[in-house]
């Protein structure tokens, strides 16, 4: 009972920031004396801090703040389709400091990819404050993993079969740690459900679109993972059998087919030079006949999946991320449309729509919390055996 009400403490304090003793004992159900004796010992970790409240505007003695530390870390790393992104992230959910680097379309080996990360990991853990205190390593990519080793199962963008993305990363950082992987829709998802979009929702849908559409479901308030963690793969989807794109699946008439890049850029007679994130703005910002169409377009094949996921899931709310943040708001007529006309009506009575709410760093925060996940179940352990690794090393 004690050694979860450590970590559901630390939780607490990491996904909701700075506490008082008061609040934690009503929200966690306990007496002020036992989360006392929880917050010394994670105090005593160097997990948290406790101060004396800036100004409560009550009379008499002050509950004390409880804080998570400054110096526990993740370094959190992102794979995406046009960028490289290693970060050092804060208990408490912090991106202190970040590397970037472009990406190239035309794809790169794994040794390229975790090199460039590696690079990064190592400068941000040597950049980082002398007593601070390195917990975990969590990676977001665009593709199907693994989620034991971390394996890249398939990574369609750059042609990634059985690649060891996740072990490579953690020898080639050699902190002493290993390197969790998520997919990065279901990171996303986690992320947009604990600190962006769709906090307080327990039942949501998270499609993040680029070159092709990704997807993470969360149902009661977990990830939905499928058998072998290869779940969610909303992109493939067939909304469109008879007469749909080609897709790089080998399907046809799958939504990311439909409603990704290509086919936004295509129906609006862009030339197949221009790609990437700027040119489907331009598309969903510009005011000429065929990117208009191609917007409606796009948000009629969007609704007609959407529609099918409230169907299936009953989600309170559906979060757009990744490109779909800039093709949403053009097209929500569209998708609304579809799902007044083929959503059961008791579905859609209450189910919001919104576009993410963390943007491009949703895939990096989700990357983090699967860094800071060790630490979260075993607070105590964790924190110690990191402290003297760093102590010796
Ligand atoms: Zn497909």
């Amino acid at each position: 009972m004690l050694k979860n009400g450590l970590g559901t403490l630390l939780r607490h304090v990491h996904l909701h920031g700075p506490t008082s003793r008061a609040v934690l004992a009503e929200r966690m159900g306990l007496n002020r004396s036992t989360i006392m004796a929880l917050t010394a010992e994670l105090a005593a970790a160097g997990l948290v801090r406790e101060e004396q409240p800036t100004d409560t505007g009550k009379a008499g003695r002050p509950s004390l703040v409880v804080r998570p530390s400054d110096r526990i870390y993740v370094l959190a790393f992102d794979v995406a389709v046009d960028r490289l992104v290693a970060a050092r992230v804060g208990l408490g959910g912090a991106i202190l400091e970040r590397r970037d680097a472009v990406r190239s379309r035309a794809g790169a080996d794994l040794d390229t990819v975790v090199g460039v990360l590696a690079e990064f990991g190592r400068s941000l853990h040597a950049a980082a404050p002398p007593d601070s205190v390195c917990v975990g390593h969590g990676a977001s990519y665009c593709g199907m993993i693994r989620p034991g080793d971390g394996m890249v199962r398939f990574g369609p963008d750059m042609g990634w079969v059985d690649q060891a993305f996740g072990d490579e990363l953690g020898r080639r950082l050699d902190l002493g740690l290993p390197v969790l992987v998520g997919n990065e829709a279901h990171l996303g998802a986690l992320a947009e459900h604990q600190r962006g979009a769709g906090i307080g929702f327990d039942n949501l849908v998270y499609l993040h679109g680029d070159v092709g559409v990704g997807g993470g479901i969360i149902v009661g308030g977990k990830l939905l993972n499928g058998d072998g963690g290869y779940g969610c793969e909303l992109g493939h989807m067939i909304v469109n059998p008879h007469d749909g794109r080609p897709c790089g699946c080998g399907s046809r008439g799958c939504l990311e087919a439909e409603v990704g890049e290509r086919a936004l850029l295509d129906t609006a007679n862009r030339p197949a030079a221009l790609f990437g994130r700027d040119a489907v703005r331009a598309v969903a910002e510009a005011d000429d006949p065929d990117a208009r169409d191609a917007v409606r377009r796009i948000g009629d094949w969007l609704g007609i999946g959407v529609a099918n996921l409230i169907n299936l899931f009953n989600p309170g709310l559906v979060i757009f991320g990744g490109m779909l943040r800039d093709v949403y708001p053009r097209s929500a007529a569209q998708v609304r449309a579809r799902i007044a006309k083929n959503v059961l009506a008791v579905s859609r009575e209450r189910v919001h729509l919104r576009v993410s709410a963390l943007g491009d760093d949703a895939t990096l925060v989700g990357g983090a919390e699967l860094g800071f996940s060790e630490l979260l179940a075993n607070p105590l352990e964790v924190a110690g055996v990191r402290r003297a690794t760093a102590i010796h090393a």
